[in-house]
């Protein structure tokens, strides 16, 4: 009853076993990619994709100051949107995050007018720099070395300059 069952037979088995094994084992040589990492002014600049990638931090901050609903429609649930596009890239940093809804995002990636408006938007509050990293800004030789300190003092500042034109 049960030989019947079964579609192989042990010897069938084995057999797989045994021509699998005679087979030479050729082992691929890939290529290895270089590790020379990118760098600046003898700092290493690290790849796009940590570059603009949200933190947990960054994404509870961007909460914190813009709120937990959509920035232009006020609904939730939201996801974060990169104002200056991954592509061109903008910073995972939370200046560079605008809380949307589904359909609001949908339309930030689909119409570049509504992409440009909530850029132009978040400038007149940090300035034309709100899209850029550290390294960004010490590549362009707007801040002397690429520390979160320097980053912070600089963008502050942008701040700042806005908030004393409005007065
Ligand atoms: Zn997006
Ligand atoms: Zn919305």
């Amino acid at each position: 009853m049960f030989n019947e069952v079964r579609s192989y037979s042990k010897e069938d088995q084995l057999k797989g076993h045994k021509s699998e094994k005679r087979k030479p084992k050729v082992k691929e040589k890939r290529p290895k990619k270089k590790k020379n990492p990118q760098l600046y002014r003898g700092r290493i600049i690290p790849k796009k994709k940590d570059r603009t990638k949200i933190t947990p931090e960054n994404y509870n901050k961007m909460i914190e100051v813009y709120g937990a609903y959509c920035q232009e429609c006020g609904y939730t649930p939201v996801s974060a949107h990169h104002l200056v596009f991954r592509s061109s890239m903008g910073t995972g940093g939370w200046r560079n995050l605008a809380p949307l809804c589904t359909k609001c995002h949908d339309r930030a990636h689909k119409h570049f007018e509504f992409a440009e408006y909530l850029r132009t938007k978040r400038a007149e509050r940090f300035g034309p720099h709100f899209g850029k990293d550290k390294y960004a800004l010490f590549k362009e030789g707007l801040i002397p070395t690429s520390t979160d300190e320097m980053y912070e003092r600089f963008m502050k500042g942008e701040e700042e300059k806005r908030d004393n034109k409005k007065v």
